[in-house]
């Protein structure tokens, strides 16, 4: 515990200590309505449950020294930590638990607990028990009030709810007022009860005195009589007194014995004569009786003490009356009063419940009492004595029992006390004992009235401030909630939900939220699709597609199938882009992605993973089959050509692919073994699916190998040149050879090019390889051309070509060799010379300038545009392969070499056919009149002495 909270705490519970010293009191001081409780909640909310703890311990020692209340005392550390439990299993607050505790449990237990513990009636428990709720639902309001004036202006760091402020402002002025008022209302009953009662009491009291006076006057004035009888007849008298003794006694049968006595106090009459005993009563002196000297010396009537009749056994008391003539005593007159008759005076006084009335003698013994179990003669014993405002006094008789106090056991045993004496000669006085038991219970009733009104109207309070509150403040909240959890519903559930409300200021609110939220959604979308989606074609990308890969594998992990993905490379892209430009090019690309779309189902993915590679992902995969069926149709979409702004323009495309789990377990091995595989479909002449198998991985991984050797393979001038005749139709001769490259790897022998030209190209070694091609072969067409008139041709990579530097170096090598340009063929591909069409158009003129001879190589491959040659000063065509192996037997082949041929010729170029390897083919290029032919019929590519054999040979050297 903190050194401030240890204060806190002190200044809070002596705070609350005093409070409760200033308590409300409903009805005798005994159902006090304290608010130190107030402070113990508050003491809650600001310092914790320990401390409040300890404060409840505290307040409950107070209340039990100061009320001796044992049940209130434990039910402060019990109602705390009750409704401390409640709010934290019910998520409610402070009130709300309260009134729970108060009406599910509390209430019950301290009924019980009173009605236990002092024997009390449920019906009079019931009342402090609604009390003491009501006065902890109050000192909880009032505590959860403090707390918020508290942290509104001393804690301003923390904020207030406005639910909980409504709620506590609307419940706090409700009930509050209202308990107030039931105890100014009790206030206000408990003096009408006092006035009441001292009425009452004060009738009454008259009532029983007067007739008690008279009662005595009488029987008084029948003993004065007889006295009389004596002075006037005189003591000789003694049968006439006799008969006059006789007739008193008859007459007034509460006396129980008369007798007249003559001045010595021996008895002249007596009646009866005889008493029970046989004993004759004329003649006896009673001068012993303390009576008789009274009446002797004072000459005055005299009342004894009261007794019991030695043979009634009745309360008695006798009444002499002396009988004076001139001063001189001439003795007495004397009846014995039975005061039983007095009870039936007493009770016909009291009539009202709860009245009781006892006439004591001088000794302050009990003559009579219509309270129960109290006996003539004994002792009457008052209880304690509290003057009450009015001049009222109660009286409080304890009880023997030894109960655990409740506070309530005094008004079982309280009454409002009046006492008066009778009359002085008697010297007895009149006790009137008023039980406050029944005006308890008639205030009891109108507090219960009133106590369960509150409750009621408290419960209604609540149910208004909970729905006031949800009408109010629960839509704010849950607008504030919607906000703050905004982002993370971004990506899964753009529709965000908002409170409906009809509060007008909250729902404009809500609106102005919305649209903004809309506006941030919109832009969301499209950073979403910035980020995820490629925007030329509007397919997903990279990113989003190895999500795609990754939640398509954790779905067919759950559910034992396979996922494909497919890699998807155009076929002659790049000639595409290269011949009509990029932007033809992109249009083509959309147009692709459209087709692509539309094979695949709604569950796969297509993506663009880069310039013209999709890559596509099918999850849930059974039967490897549907794969291939669904690749087959990929390839089908190339059937039909694609638009070029309004050409037509054919493609084709090679699919690698890989399948989850065998051949790969996450999406980046599974793209990387798809494209391996698509090499292969390439490979193995493109336009064509291939599966991935650890085959052509370890085929990827010799190419990794084969990366790293051709690295030093120049230095280690493990290059060399291959020489393929190049066969003159017209001339019926060799005239000159194509320069190929050819790489001996110390390992593995001779490597054919397609196995690594293209590996040059990305590794970026294709222009210092082509020089060393270009020295090499230039220095040989030097050597040829002038010993034999034979000239080289050099393929030139698309890369080489686009080196600024290129037409420089051809020269600067030209001239370093010494070798004629009309002695040099440069084969370039149709690709490179379209590129770029202007430079290309420069480039050629500048070799023309010098005389080489330009070659457009794998003419008829890639995009065929006659039209954009005609530009270009070109000598020869070169006519694919496979165009020349499929002439006889493919119609179209035929006609499309012819073309070749026939169009050449149109424009003053030479026309050479690729791949003759038969006499027929070279029979069918003469008729289409062909001029220059290349095959393994002239020969295969040969090393640079075989070539100079076989050009020898021809020469016939
Ligand atoms: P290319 O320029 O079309 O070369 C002709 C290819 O066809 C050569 O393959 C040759 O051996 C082959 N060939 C020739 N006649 C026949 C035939 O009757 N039947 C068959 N089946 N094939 C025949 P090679 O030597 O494997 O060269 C392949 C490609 O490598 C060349 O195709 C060329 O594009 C490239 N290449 C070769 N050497 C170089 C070079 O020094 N620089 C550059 N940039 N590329 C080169
Ligand atoms: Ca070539
Ligand atoms: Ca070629």
């Amino acid at each position: 515990m903190s050194g401030s909270g240890v204060f806190k705490l002190l200044a809070l519970t002596l705070l609350a200590l005093s409070i409760n010293g200033f308590s409300l009191p409903l009805f005798f001081d005994r159902l006090n309505i304290l608010f130190g409780n107030a402070l113990m909640y508050f003491c809650l909310e600001v310092l914790g449950f320990r401390y409040a703890f300890l404060m409840a311990l505290v307040l409950s020692l107070e209340r039990q020294l100061l009320y001796g209340n044992v049940v209130s005392s434990i039910f402060i550390p019990l109602e705390l930590v009750s409704i401390t439990l409640i709010r934290r299993v019910l998520h409610q607050n402070l009130i709300v638990s309260g009134w729970i505790f108060w009406v599910f449990a509390g209430l019950h237990i301290y009924i019980f607990a009173m009605t236990s513990l002092s024997g009390i009636d449920v019906a009079t428990a019931f009342t402090p028990a609604l009390k003491e709720a009501i006065n902890g639902l109050i000192s909880v309001t009032l505590g959860s009030l403090m707390v918020i004036l508290y942290t509104r202006f001393y804690e301003r760091e923390k904020n207030v709810s406005l639910l909980e402020l409504v709620f506590v402002f609307f419940v706090g002025i409700s009930i509050t007022p209202m308990f107030l008022r039931s105890v100014y209302q009790a206030e206000i009953e408990e003096r009408h009860i006092h006035r009441e009662v001292k009425k009452d009491m004060n009738i009454v009291m008259k009532n029983i005195r007067e007739s008690l006076n008279y009662w005595l006057d009488i029987h008084l004035g029948a003993v004065r009589e007889l006295a009389n009888r004596l002075v006037v007849w005189g003591g000789g008298n003694r049968e006439q007194l006799q008969r006059e003794t006789e007739a008193i006694r008859r007459s007034f049968n509460e006396f129980h014995a008369c007798y007249i006595a003559d001045p010595d106090a021996t008895t002249i009459t007596f009646y009866p004569e005889v008493n029970p005993k046989g004993k004759y009563m004329i003649g006896v002196n009673f001068s012993y009786r303390p009576y008789y000297k009274k009446v002797k010396e004072t000459h005055k009537h005299t009342f004894t003490e009261v007794f019991v009749a030695k043979f009634a056994l009745k309360p008695v008391v006798g009444i002499a009356v002396p009988a004076v003539k001139e001063g001189k005593f001439l003795g007495f007159a004397y009846c014995g009063l039975r005061l039983d008759r007095i009870k039936n005076i007493v009770e016909e006084f009291a009539l009202k419940e709860g009245f009781y009335i006892t006439l004591v003698d001088k000794k302050r013994r009990v003559i009579v009492s219509n309270m129960k179990g109290v006996k003539p003669f004994s002792k009457f014993r008052p209880g304690r004595f509290e003057v009450l405002e009015g001049g009222l006094i109660l009286e409080v008789k304890e009880k023997e029992e030894k109960f655990l106090k409740t506070g309530m056991e005094k008004f079982f045993n309280s009454f409002f006390y009046k006492e008066d004496s009778l009359r002085k000669d008697t010297g007895w006085r009149v006790v009137m004992e008023v039980s406050v038991l029944p005006y308890m219970s008639s205030l009891f009733s109108k507090l219960n009235v009133n106590f369960v009104s509150i409750y009621i109207f408290s419960l209604i309070s609540f149910i208004l401030a909970k729905m006031f509150t949800h009408l109010s403040a629960s839509p704010v909240r849950r607008l504030s909630e919607t906000i703050s959890t905004l982002e993370k519903g971004i990506d899964k559930n753009p529709d965000i939900r908002l409170p409906q409300t009809n509060i007008e200021e909250i729902r404009r609110l809500t609106q102005a939220f919305e649209d903004m939220a809309k506006k941030i959604f919109d832009y969301m979308e499209e950073l979403r699709k910035i980020a995820y989606y490629d925007p030329l074609t509007e397919l997903p990308n990279r990113a989003l597609l190895k999500d795609r890969i990754e939640s398509a594998i954790s779905f067919s992990k759950r559910n034992d199938t396979k996922v494909a993905v497919l890699f998807i490379d155009l076929d002659y892209f790049k000639t595409v882009n290269d011949t009509l430009g990029h932007e033809v090019g992109d249009k083509i690309l959309v147009q692709v992605a459209n087709r692509l779309r539309g094979v695949f189902r709604e569950t796969d993915t297509i993506a663009r993973f880069g310039g013209d590679e999709f890559v596509a992902v099918i999850p849930n995969v059974k039967d490897v089959k549907d794969v291939m069926r669904v690749a087959e149709r990929v390839l089908k979409i190339f059937n039909t050509p694609f638009d070029a702004d309004g050409e037509d323009v054919y493609l084709s495309a090679s699919i690698g692919i890989a399948m989850y789990p065998e051949n790969g377990k996450d999406p980046t091995e599974l793209i990387k073994n798809a494209d391996i595989a698509m090499y292969k479909a390439k490979s193995e002449g493109k336009n064509n699916f291939a599966f991935f198998s650890e085959d052509l991985n370890r085929k990827a991984a010799e190419i990794l190998v084969m990366k790293s050797k051709l690295h030093r393979a120049l230095s280690n001038e493990e290059f060399l040149i291959h020489y393929q005749p190049i066969y003159s139709i017209e001339e019926g001769k060799v005239v000159g050879f194509e320069a190929l490259l050819r790489w001996r790897d110390p390992e593995e022998g001779l490597v054919p090019p397609y196995k690594f030209i293209g590996l040059l190209e990305e590794l970026g070694l294709i222009k210092e390889v082509g020089e060393w091609v270009l020295e090499k072969s230039f220095s040989v067409s030097k050597r040829w051309s002038e010993l034999y008139g034979i000239y080289v041709s050099v393929n030139v990579s698309p890369r080489q070509f686009s080196d600024r530097d290129f037409v420089r170096k051809v020269l600067s090598t030209a001239n370093r060799v010494g070798v004629d340009g009309e002695n040099i063929v440069l084969e370039i591909t149709e690709g490179s010379l379209i590129e770029n069409p202007d430079e290309s158009v420069n480039i050629l003129k500048k070799l023309k300038a010098k005389k080489f001879r330009i070659a457009i190589d794998d003419f008829g491959t890639g995009y065929s545009s006659l039209a954009y040659l005609k530009k270009l000063p070109i000598d020869i065509i070169k006519v694919d392969m496979t165009f020349t192996q499929n002439m006889l037997h493919s119609n179209i082949d035929r006609s499309i070499v012819k073309a070749v041929i026939d169009l050449s010729h149109s424009m003053g170029l030479k026309s050479l056919a690729e791949g003759v390897e038969s006499e027929e083919q070279l029979n069918l290029l003469r008729e289409l009149g062909c001029e220059l032919a290349q095959g393994y019929l002239f020969g295969r590519p040969m090393t640079e002495e075989d070539a100079e054999a076989l050009i020898r040979e021809q020469k016939g050297l």
